[in-house]
């Protein structure tokens, strides 16, 4: 029988008393292995009070016991690595070398917490006019929430609350209901840990969780992370209502191949971008664009690459390159698009419907040439391991086509060329670029910096634009007086009469 998956609100883990509920699968053998309630608005607002009510002491508490608390926590999440990365694999399906990788990503945002006392240092500017000086100081915003996608269950949830909690704000988290168990024990490990109850609450559901959030009056600060559609409307209704909103969204991530280009070092590293994590990513390579005759040989290194790859469970202690993605449905739709290409007139060079069988929730790797840029399958974020092969005879043709992509997270060029590595660097449209490097993925003291349809808001997560995002600015001018009599000479305002 399935486990309910427990709530944490005001230090207590406990069963939500919502009726409604979904399943939690094992991707790998297509079982459910959980039910995840889907609470309610008045659990939400049990959650934002409790904490509310824990704000006062914690924002209170100095920014080195704080920093403390994240130095306990990076402890025991190193200790629990492979724990965590076990489940990332059981709930969430990639294989455990891909989940290992991505918990290690998540512990160093613990890592970069652990310095906030340096990092929330304030500006001082003695004397900015005649004996008055200025201080900016940062101040945390308040109550704080994370809403989180399914496909880094560890990792994208400690983008967030690390850096949201050491900066002396609370927190509500609420993870994917397709993956709840992951936030779950992170939220255990950190309760170990010393944090007060109520600084760190966990509530689980759908679009109802969410839109109590968004619209909940003491809430001051909301950090998305999912598909588009979702990212917009995150954004929209959490501002309508007075939140400050970082909202990352979808993408397709092109990874353009120059003539002088290591073609072997290429291929490996399209590969791993285009199929790792089963292409799960918002980083995931999802279209190579060859310049000028590399192309033909190119696509047969990808597809003789991705033919050899071994598809299946992640949870049996076999090896195998690629695990399953998140449910049948999703399966569906991206095995789906291999007709949708064909349809609109690219060539299916490698069809991997067929590469897998069992019951999990399995498809192998597959590779569209001949994609056109205004193709569904160019433009669509198909989430899967699905490569489209668009070919340009030029790097200025290989631009346009990120021009004129709606998204913007990642992009990469392979060359040998300073030059054309230069020219893409600064013109391509999209605000994580890679030269030689398949996944430019920033790492916890970088922005996680995507643009255009990616990303909604100013500040992203990670790096000082964490900080910032979780901090507001007090500004405070002082002046003391020398004597009663110096009272009565303002040096800024010049009010004294003459
Ligand atoms: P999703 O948008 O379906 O779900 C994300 C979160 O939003 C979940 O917690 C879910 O419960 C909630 N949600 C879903 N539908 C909602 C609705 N109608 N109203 C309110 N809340 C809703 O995304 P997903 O399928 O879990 O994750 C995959 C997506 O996340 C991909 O598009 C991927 O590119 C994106 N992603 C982006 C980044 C990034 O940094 N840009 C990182 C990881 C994943």
């Amino acid at each position: 029988m399935s486990t309910s998956v427990p709530i944490l609100i005001a230090g207590k883990w406990r069963e939500s008393t919502s009726t409604r509920t979904g399943p939690v699968f094992n991707p790998s053998t297509g079982r459910e292995i959980a039910r995840v309630p889907l609470c309610t608005a008045s659990e939400v607002d049990e959650a934002v009070k409790a904490a509310a009510a824990a704000l006062p002491a914690w924002s209170d508490t100095p920014a080195v016991e704080r920093a403390r608390v994240m130095f306990r926590f990076r402890e025991k999440l190193e200790a629990h690595a492979d724990e965590l990365a076990r489940l990332v694999t059981r709930e969430h399906g990639k294989t455990l070398s891909e989940a290992r990788a991505s918990v290690q990503r998540g512990v160093e945002v613990v890592e970069f917490a652990c310095g906030v006392p340096s990092l929330l240092m304030g500006q001082v500017l003695p004397n900015i006019a005649t004996n008055v000086d200025s201080e900016a100081i940062r101040h945390p915003v308040g109550v704080c929430v994370g809403i989180t996608p399914f496909n880094f269950p560890v990792m994208v949830p400690l983008w967030m609350f690390p850096v949201a909690i050491a900066c002396g704000n609370t927190f509500i988290l609420k993870p994917s209901e397709k993956v709840p168990l992951s936030a779950v024990r992170l939220g255990e490990l950190l309760s170990e840990c010393g944090l007060p109850p109520g600084v760190f609450n966990v509530v689980h559901g759908d679009k109802e969780c969410v839109d109590a959030l968004l619209t909940h009056p003491l809430v001051a600060a909301i950090s998305f992370v999912g598909s588009t559609a979702v990212a917009k409307y995150v954004y929209e209704t959490g501002a309508k209502h007075g939140k400050r909103v970082q909202s990352a969204g979808g993408a397709k991530n092109h990874l353009i191949v120059m003539p002088d280009a290591d073609l072997e070092q290429a291929a490996k590293a399209i590969q791993a971008a285009a199929f790792g994590c089963a292409g799960e990513r918002c980083m995931a390579g999802s279209v190579a664009v060859p310049v000028g005759k590399i192309a033909a040989p190119l696509v047969e290194m990808l597809c003789e690459r991705a033919s050899k790859m071994t598809v299946g469970a992640t949870d049996t202690g076999a090896s195998v390159d690629m695990g399953p993605v998140i449910s049948k449905e999703h399966r569906d739709r991206v095995a789906s698009y291999l007709d949708i290409g064909k349809q609109e007139g690219a060539t299916v060079a490698l069809d991997g419907r067929s590469a897998a069988k069992g019951d999990g929730f399995l498809i192998g790797p597959s590779v569209l040439d001949m994609v056109a840029p205004g193709m569904r399958v160019a433009r669509d974020e198909i989430f899967g391991p699905v490569l489209s092969v668009i070919r340009a005879g030029d790097l200025e043709e290989a631009l346009a086509i990120g021009r004129n992509s709606p998204y913007g997270n990642g992009a990469s060029i392979f060359t040998s060329s300073g030059y054309a590595a230069r020219q893409f660097k600064q013109y391509f449209n999209a605000g994580m670029i890679g030269i030689n490097v398949g996944v430019p993925a920033p790492m916890a003291w970088f922005p996680f910096s995507g643009w255009n349809q990616s990303f909604f808001g100013d500040l992203h997560v990670q790096g000082i634009e964490g900080i910032q995002f979780y901090t507001r600015h007090k500004v405070t001018m002082t002046r003391w007086f020398a004597s009663a009599a110096e009272s009565s000479h303002d040096p800024i305002w010049k009010t004294e009469k003459v």
